[in-house]
């Protein structure tokens, strides 16, 4: 394929906003991709040049950046740095600093297997002169693109494609490419295929080998490849929790700390891995758990999930999480860390069980599984559980898990078809927390998109932030409220410090706003809110028109709980759809209240076929 065919492709979505046109443009340029060029097509549309797991980064700042395409159109580096001012973007520097050149015969073309693998050989030079080696190759491929493949190499190694590609509109796409003419049907297989294996670029090659949907059956879970992680819904009672789950179902604490997916390969000798919850490697945080796991493991390979959380070394009892994000991120001083912020590993699912893909067992049979394959001990145990049938069973399990130290208990499903549901969030898992009086049930993951400067005690610093929260069906970022409560002036100073790099100059194309902040920010960071309600918002974008038509939901007496969820991306951050059933949770809650004693509490109403599945 030539790198100018794909070039189009990036100049023609880039020229629309619109969902559907992206999807009809991509499967009109996937048909008929060879298998070896399509994973590198995939990966680059992403922006990325491996599945986001492996964190490949091309690592070039723009001052290299720079260098580079001085060095390859022969201007001199502070025209190009005067020039990329004025634009705003290097990359169209480069395209109009390379449009004034002749341009390269069109024999001598870039393929796109020329680009990805000067690319992968950038991001993989390291040491000594590296930087230098990095400027020298690019800038060797600037010398042989065209002006406007020019544009999108320089904004590709900068990490700053932003083509809004999303997976899902790229799961689309491969729908109506390979789904046999029904793209509809062929979407749930594709998706799990991706769920399974999270990555795209695989699941398109997979693909394009056999043109059919047959061929993802050989994509199986793996050592060494994350699963998207099975997400609950949430109940606002115990009652409506064994509600759903048909009477019966097995509870579980909720702990509060890290998620983690750990990967115990069949050899001894090579290392397990450990994932967090937005598949990022994060092995090397906890030595400890890499270490100890596969001594409480029977059984290898094997993929198991658990959460991380913070004891007490002398009682075993769980400390509270702040203390355990004092480890995320380290790079150094890991030792000491280990030692100050002891953790255990409890264990609440396996996915992997030697060679058989246990993510396909009901719940009952993979925990029965996880049971006879661990060797509980101080670093790794089993998340503590009991089975209930009736509300007062339930609510002392939950009183237990609190007096133990936990957020609350989640609720799962005993039915044949509660199998470990990748990627999705549905009824099968039910989080209640502890009821906060007048408070909304939970909080709420927001991901920040402006800010607004402060005044007086706080001027110089954001006053307040603009948040939204996600819509998986548009992909798009709508706003919830304005938060400038439960900011200290140190983490104001921080944030306003921290985000100063990710503000942009226009509203982000997925942000949906009626207002417009001082700033505007990539969406990116995730902060947890606790707010008195949800209410109807005329000004808010968040689910418009869900509940009524012309109005969105804002949430009501908005707070910063002081916890930055840098566990999660921001499409990971709480849904429309969550926003939804949070509203007419409480809604149903503020009735139940104000009608008579014994009245019947309203079904949930979410209209899923399945009493169990949301997604
Ligand atoms: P929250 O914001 O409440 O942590 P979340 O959005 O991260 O929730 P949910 O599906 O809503 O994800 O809640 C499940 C989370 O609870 C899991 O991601 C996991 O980190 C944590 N957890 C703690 N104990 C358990 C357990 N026994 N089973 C499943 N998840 C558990």
């Amino acid at each position: 394929m030539r790198f100018a065919d794909l070039v189009d492709l990036f100049e023609r979505i880039s020229a629309t906003t619109k969902r559907l046109e992206i999807r009809a443009l991509l499967a009109e340029h996937l048909r008929g991709v060879s298998e070896s060029d399509i994973a590198p097509m995939v990966y680059l549309l992403q922006g990325q040049l491996r599945p986001e797991y492996e964190g490949v980064e091309l690592g070039l700042a723009d001052s290299l950046a720079r260098r580079a395409i001085a060095q390859a159109t022969g201007t001199p580096e502070e025209t190009v740095r005067a020039r990329a001012s004025r634009s705003g973007d290097l990359g169209t520097t480069a395209e109009e600093l390379l449009r004034d050149r002749t341009p390269p015969p069109a024999d001598r073309g870039l393929t796109l297997s020329d680009v990805y693998q000067e690319l992968t050989s950038i991001a993989r030079s390291s040491g000594e002169g590296s930087q230098e080696a990095k400027v020298e190759r690019l800038s060797k491929l600037l010398g042989r693109a065209t002006a406007v493949e020019a544009k999108y190499l320089t904004r590709f190694t900068l990490g700053k494609l932003r083509l809004g590609v999303k997976d899902m509109t790229l799961l689309d796409a491969l729908a109506e490419v390979y789904g046999g003419g029904e793209p509809k049907q062929a979407r749930p297989t594709i998706e799990n295929a991706f769920n399974v294996t999270s990555d795209l670029g695989e699941v398109a090659s997979t693909l394009a080998r056999q043109g059919t949907l047959e061929a993802l059956r050989s994509l199986r879970a793996q050592v060494g490849k994350p699963i998207r992680p099975m997400l609950g819904e949430r109940e606002a009672t115990l009652k409506d929790v064994l509600e759903r789950m048909e009477g019966q179902a097995a509870l579980e604490y909720k702990y509060d700390g890290l998620r983690l997916q750990a990967h115990v390969p069949r050899d001894e000798t090579e290392p397990v891995l450990l994932f967090s919850r937005r598949l990022e490697n994060v092995s090397s945080q906890f030595p400890e758990i890499v270490r100890d796991l596969p001594k409480a493991l029977k059984v290898r390979p094997a993929i198991v999930e658990g959460e991380c959380v913070p004891v007490d070394p002398t009682t075993g009892e769980l400390r509270p999480f702040q203390e355990i994000s004092r480890r995320r991120g380290r790079k150094y001083d890991l030792e000491r860390f280990e030692e100050e912020v002891p953790v255990r590993f409890l264990l609440f699912d396996l996915l992997l069980e030697g060679e058989e893909q246990a993510l396909m067992l009901p719940y009952p049979e993979r925990r029965a599984r996880l049971e006879r394959d661990v060797k509980a001990g101080d670093r790794v145990g089993l998340a503590t559980r009991a089975m209930v049938e009736d509300v007062p069973a339930a609510q002392r399990f939950f009183d237990q898990a609190l007096a133990d130290g936990c957020e609350g208990v989640m609720a799962k499903s005993l039915a044949p078809g509660s199998t470990y549901r990748a990627g999705a969030r549905g009824f099968w898992w039910i989080k209640y927390k502890r009821e906060y009086t007048h408070e909304l049930a939970d909080t709420i993951d927001t991901v920040v998109v402006g800010a607004f400067w402060g005044r007086g005690k706080r001027a110089g610093r954001y006053g307040a932030l603009l948040v939204s929260v996600f819509d998986p069906k548009e992909e798009t970022f709508p706003t919830l409220c304005k938060v400038g409560t439960g900011f200290d002036d140190s983490s104001l100073e921080r944030f306003t410090n921290e985000l100063r790099s990710k503000q942009v100059k226009d509203r982000p194309e997925e942000v949906v706003s009626t207002l417009t902040p001082d700033v505007w920010i990539d969406p990116s960071t995730v902060l947890e809110l606790r707010g008195a309600e949800l209410t109807l918002s005329p000004i808010h974008r968040a689910a418009l028109g869900r509940v009524r038509e012309g109005y969105g939901l804002a949430l009501r007496f908005p707070r910063f709980t002081g916890r930055v969820r840098d566990d999660k991306s921001p499409e990971q951050a709480t849904t429309t759809d969550e926003v939804v059933h949070l509203y007419e949770t409480q809604v149903r809650r503020a009735e139940s209240e104000s009608s008579s004693e014994g009245s019947e509490i309203e079904k949930a109403a979410s209209g899923a076929k399945n009493p169990h599945d949301t997604s």
